[in-house]
């Protein structure tokens, strides 16, 4: 069938009359111009994020389009995806990292293969009433803690872990979050080193002190239940590699040193590095731009990090942007943040610096307990009690969360 040409025909007979020019009138330029400049500006404004700022007054990101609990996920929303699924062999495992989740705060454990068995951190900062943080800051034997909090968290030690023994106790530093469930840790289980901070006057209000009499008072005493305690950044910024060079894992140990002022207890965290089977995780506790800045001036292992556990529970006084473009890669990172933690954690600008640098994100108040395994031949994997999307894939990795 052939198909009919359309053609627009001029209408045919009668002369062409020619209408005289009219001249453009001063207000039908006007009108012109204006429609110039407001068709100029919405282009502009959907496409530019500098528009954007000249009509808030400050940074682009503060343009949020999607809040969560009050943090805005603006750049890193629209690149959820949802986890694939992956089939791993757990059979041969040689690492495993449980970031358990207390809510706020931090609370890890890592198994060294059928090995050793490493406990960093044992805090929350408790519950949440009509969605208000409550700080349950120490008291003598971590009495604050609710009870249902620290009994979940004790049976997801006694759960995997054999025994009664832990091999190391790191305790990155003494705030709350992060040790005030340390003490029911210390009377269940025999420990056999403690790493920590001896600094004397940084937040002794929240239990520094106590903490280190407890560890020091245990170590000390005959049948105690810690073996020895081990004071990291004492004499200054310092890595401590603790397995040896015989070992098939590194691990180092990094305190910043005690010479940070004020109220800085987050400066004075442990951060941990681990490497095994050619992979490399960094766990930064709560380190701050100080503590980040030491870090960088000495370390010199390889900068290729798989595993990131995000600093200070995504805080913006964390994760600076020169510590992300330290590193050449950030594969994974794990933010340990409580829903409704009242600090807007994860702050909006490292999520954003995280998206960049395409880290695929998993997060305790949305994943739950969160493992990663890394297997004898170097696979790696996550395990996700909530198996929900991960965020920051910008670069398109896999969530690797397994099935
Ligand atoms: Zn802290
Ligand atoms: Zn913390």
């Amino acid at each position: 069938m052939q198909k009919q040409k359309q053609t627009a025909k001029r209408p045919s007979g009668g002369s062409k009359t020619q209408q005289p020019k009219k001249p453009i009138t001063l207000w039908g330029a006007v009108i012109i111009a204006v429609a110039i400049i407001i068709a100029s500006v919405l282009i502009v404004g959907v496409f530019s994020n500098e528009f954007r700022e000249l009509l808030t007054g400050g940074n682009g990101l503060e343009v949020c389009e999607k809040e969560h609990n009050g943090i805005c996920e603006k750049n890193h929303a629209p690149n959820y995806s949802v986890a694939d699924l992956i089939d791993f062999d757990l059979e041969a495992i040689g690492l495993e990292i449980h970031f358990i989740d207390v809510n706020q705060g931090d609370a890890m454990l890592v198994k060294f293969g059928d090995e050793k068995t490493m406990l960093i951190d044992a805090g929350t900062q408790g519950v949440y009433a009509s969605g208000t943080a409550h700080n349950y800051y120490h008291t003598a034997g971590g009495n604050t803690v609710p009870s249902a909090t620290r009994n979940k968290y004790m049976n997801y030690l006694s759960s995997n872990l054999d025994g009664n023994h832990i091999d190391y106790l790191v305790v990155t530093h003494p705030d709350a979050d992060h040790i005030n469930m340390l003490w029911t840790v210390v009377d269940t289980y025999s420990i056999g080193t403690v790493y920590a901070n001896d600094a004397p006057s940084v937040n002794s209000s929240t239990g520094s002190l106590y903490l280190n009499d407890k560890i020091k008072s245990e170590a000390d005493k005959a049948g105690g239940n810690v073996g020895e305690a081990i004071w990291v950044g004492e004499s200054g910024a310092d890595f401590k590699d603790i397995f040896g060079a015989q070992s098939d894992y590194t691990v180092d140990i990094f305190g910043a040193g005690y010479g940070f002022s004020g109220h800085s207890s987050n400066n004075l965290s442990l951060m941990v590095t681990i490497e095994y089977a050619g992979r490399r995780v960094l766990l930064a506790g709560d380190a701050e731009t100080q503590a980040e800045n030491a870090f960088m001036a000495k370390y010199s292992r390889g900068k290729d990090i798989d595993l990131l556990k995000v600093s200070h529970h995504g805080a913006s006084s964390a994760s600076q942007q020169s510590f992300i473009d330290f590193f050449d890669s950030i594969g994974y990172a794990v933010i340990t943040v409580g829903e409704q933690n009242g600090y807007a954690h994860p702050a909006s600008p490292v999520m954003n610096r995280l998206f960049n640098a395409g880290a695929v994100t998993y997060r305790t108040n949305r994943h739950g307990n969160i493992v990663f395994f890394v297997g004898e031949d170097g696979s790696m994997g996550f395990k996700a009690e909530k198996p929900v999307p991960v965020e920051n894939n910008s670069k398109g990795a896999p969530a690797l969360m397994i099935a």
